[in-house]
């Protein structure tokens, strides 16, 4: 039986980092993965092909709907989906090929195959050529997240589908009915909203994007109506029923009554569940929470030691950024090192257009923590970055302690918001006050001097622009 000091079951962004870091620290290491692609959902499934497809259909909007008034004129401009599919598959495809790379690199042993628990320190690994076991004297659970359903839902995978399927459809859908308008629903509803597609979201709270600050899903569901999206929020879905060509969503509004969304399409994007299917915790001991969670201590030790686990399997956003950082933090704990991460600073972000992105305590927390706060706002349309490329739609939100003027979060919509919000994770993280920024140039014509703008209104509305 071949014998390592670390084996990582999963090689999504939180296990490949792990493998990695592991190696860089002299491990010998071994990786398993059931597909024959290493990457997680993230890089087959997830962040990489979504984005592509992002970009491709905004390109097509772009040429659509704002080329005439930058002075280009293009003529019978065409969504060609399988082409568009198909560049999405290449980029997945490079993107994958470069983490056998890495692991090559790194010398470590990729094992594909579904791995198991045997013991506390053994695993058995069934893949195509049969079975191998392994001895690891230290083994990391990384294997991730799957789609999450209602009971009422049965996902045909043609007609009810996840967003696995919707990176892959043959036709635009003439009317692609979402479930549910969180970050998925919402990024690959912008997709065929753009296409062409009429898209209905059904979402149970007040508010789309519900866990950010409230004034950034008031400000999308703004952007998104103009994109031709319609909103029924406060209704809550309980089922859903497909034929040959049709589905129908029944859903709950908020005086009880029953309501009927008819479409070709419907997308349930209700969140993810963490995958432990035949993992053989039981045979290692390792227990779960109430939600199927892999249970971790501060160090993400599960309650078996020698035994972590990591990323969408653990407690805690389910992210890729957050994934990967728990990868390196556990190899070093392993190593003896003491990593840290600062939780409240991993920033979130949504890639519609405007793109949203925060970092730290929404306005919401703030309020209901009793905390003394300021608030600095600064909107897009005041920018003459944004006026130059006609990206105005959203604002930076900017709040800080109101006695010692500590950033205590930033909240943006508006243009690549999703790049200008490391600034203001690297603020929180030096623990930076609003007029620290503003005394920081910032180059101009930017979109970063938005967050400067920001900052100058929260410390005593000294914004130039407004
Ligand atoms: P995963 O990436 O899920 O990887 C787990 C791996 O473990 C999988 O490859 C699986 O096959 C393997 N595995 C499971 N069980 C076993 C077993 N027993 N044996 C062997 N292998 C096993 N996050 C962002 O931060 N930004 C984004 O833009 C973003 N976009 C997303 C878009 C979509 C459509 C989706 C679905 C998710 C998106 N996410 C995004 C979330 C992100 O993909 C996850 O948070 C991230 O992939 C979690 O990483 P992980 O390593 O924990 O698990
Ligand atoms: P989500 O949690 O973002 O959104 C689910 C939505 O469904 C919520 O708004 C919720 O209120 C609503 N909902 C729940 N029950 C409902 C019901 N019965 N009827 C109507 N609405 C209901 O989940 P998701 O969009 O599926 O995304 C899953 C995970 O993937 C998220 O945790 C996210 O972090 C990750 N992800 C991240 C990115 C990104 O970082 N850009 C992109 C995609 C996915």
């Amino acid at each position: 039986m071949d014998k390592f000091d670390v084996t990582i079951i999963g090689s999504g962004p939180g296990g490949y980092v792990a493998a990695i870091r592991c190696a860089q620290l002299g491990f010998k290491t071994a990786l398993i993965e059931r597909y024959q692609t290493l990457g997680g959902t993230c890089l087959n499934v997830g962040c990489i092909p979504s984005k592509a497809m992002l970009d491709s259909s905004e390109h097509y909007h772009n040429a659509t709907h704002t080329f005439a008034t930058h002075g280009i004129e293009v003529k019978e401009v065409k969504a060609n989906l399988a082409q568009m599919i198909k560049r999405k598959s290449e980029v997945v495809k490079q993107t994958c090929d470069g983490i056998n790379f890495l692991m090559k690199k790194n010398k470590v042993t990729v094992f594909h195959g579904h791995g198991s628990f045997t013991s506390k320190n053994t695993v058995s690994i069934k893949g195509e050529k049969g079975e191998t076991m392994i001895e690891s004297g230290k083994i990391i659970i990384a294997t991730g997240s799957k789609p999450f359903s209602l009971p009422g839902i049965e996902i045909d995978k043609k007609r009810i589908i996840t967003s696995t399927e919707a990176l892959e459809l043959k036709e635009i859908p003439k009317h692609l009915i979402l479930v549910g308008g969180g970050v998925i629903g919402l990024e690959l509803g912008s997709v065929y909203a753009r296409l062409g597609s009429k898209v209905s979201v059904v979402e149970y709270a007040d508010g789309i994007i519900p866990t950010m600050d409230k004034s950034l899903g008031k400000e999308l569901q703004k952007s998104l109506s103009k994109l031709g999206i319609e909103f029924y929020l406060n209704h809550k879905v309980t089922g859903a029923k497909s034929t040959a060509k049709e589905v129908t969503v029944t859903a709950e509004n908020k005086e009880g009554k029953a309501v009927e969304f008819k479409g070709d399409y419907c997308l349930v994007a209700l969140g993810r569940k963490p995958y432990t299917d035949n993992l053989g915790l039981d045979k290692a001991g390792v227990k779960v929470d109430a939600k199927g969670k892999v249970e971790v201590d501060d160090h993400l030790q599960t309650n078996v030691a020698g035994i972590y686990a990591i990323g969408d399997v653990v407690r805690g956003a389910m992210l890729a950024h957050k994934a990967e950082e728990e990868g390196t933090f556990v190899a070093e704990v392993i190593a003896g090192q003491k990593p840290h991460i600062n939780y409240n600073l991993i920033p979130g972000v949504v890639y519609t257009w405007p793109e949203v992105a925060a970092v730290g305590y929404t306005e919401e927390q703030l309020k209901e923590k009793g905390k003394k706060y300021k608030v600095g706002n600064f909107p897009f349309k005041a920018s003459g970055r944004a006026r130059a490329s006609m990206d105005t739609d959203g604002f930076v939100k900017v709040l800080a302690d109101a006695d010692t003027d500590e950033i205590l979060g930033v909240h943006m919509i508006g243009p690549r918001t999703a790049d200008m919000i490391a600034e203001a994770v690297i603020a929180m993280e030096f623990r930076a006050s609003a007029e620290d920024i503003t005394r920081a140039s910032h180059a101009h014509p930017t979109f970063t001097e938005s967050f400067k703008e920001a900052c100058l209104d929260a410390t005593g509305k000294r914004a130039i622009h407004i």
